[in-house]
């Protein structure tokens, strides 16, 4: 797939779940994160957040509205989880049964970049996102909000979860990023006299040594 419509779940005013994280403010993070890799990979990238909408129902109807206003091969809508639960985990939702098999490769993609629990596709015919957007869709539950392992293990792998998504979204391997060149240190060394005896190489060491430098002898 190589164009996309990628929008972050509910709205400025409409906020989703919180606990340890935001859902709203995290939604949008990892929608513009995704959309970078996804633009890496040279992929067509449409992203949406709703700043507008009062209402839930206009929520769901502004965002799908965008969605279908674009070209794309694959809508995308980004949310966390609520609901404590003992270890949380990642899941995918989906509604057309051909989305299963990817929902099922993004929820196992994310859950390792995360180190948490895969739980897998989920099909659900009751969501206004995935059954009103006319293309292929899922519904990413990044993880719990309310679940301190979870939340932890985003915050600290975000840029890896980000990027699994991107990977499976468009099927393709992101580079590696090239490693910053190690910067040597040069030591700048400074002589002060040659002498043929050493006596006096030592001599004149002592005396710099007693003014307070660092002093080395050095045959040859
Ligand atoms: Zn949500």
């Amino acid at each position: 797939m190589n164009e996309f419509v990628i929008s972050s779940g509910h709205a400025k005013v409409v906020r989703g779940a919180s606990g340890y994280l935001d859902e709203v403010n995290e939604a949008r993070n990892v929608v513009s994160k995704v959309a970078e890799y996804l633009k890496e990979q040279n992929c067509k990238v449409h992203t949406f957040n709703d700043d507008t909408s009062k209402t839930q129902r206009d929520n769901i109807n502004t965002i799908v509205k965008y969605h279908n206003s674009k070209s794309r091969d694959l809508d995308v809508s980004v949310h966390f989880n609520a609901g404590t639960t003992e270890s949380g985990g990642t899941e995918v939702l989906y509604y057309g049964d051909g989305n299963k098999a990817l929902a099922a490769k993004v929820s196992k993609a994310i859950s390792e970049a995360l180190g948490i629990k895969d739980r897998g596709a989920k099909k659900r015919t009751d969501l206004g996102f995935l059954k009103g957007t006319a293309k292929p869709a899922i519904l990413i539950e990044v993880c719990f909000v309310d679940t301190k392992t979870n939340a932890d293990a985003y915050k600290k792998n975000f840029d890896d979860c980000c990027k699994a998504i991107a990977e499976k979204l468009s099927g393709k391997k992101l580079k590696e990023q090239a490693k910053p060149v190690e910067k040597k240190s040069v030591l700048h060394k400074v002589q002060v006299g040659a002498f043929s005896d050493e006596k006096n190489a030592t001599k004149l060491a002592a005396e710099l040594k007693k003014k307070g430098y660092s002093v080395s002898v050095v045959n040859g």
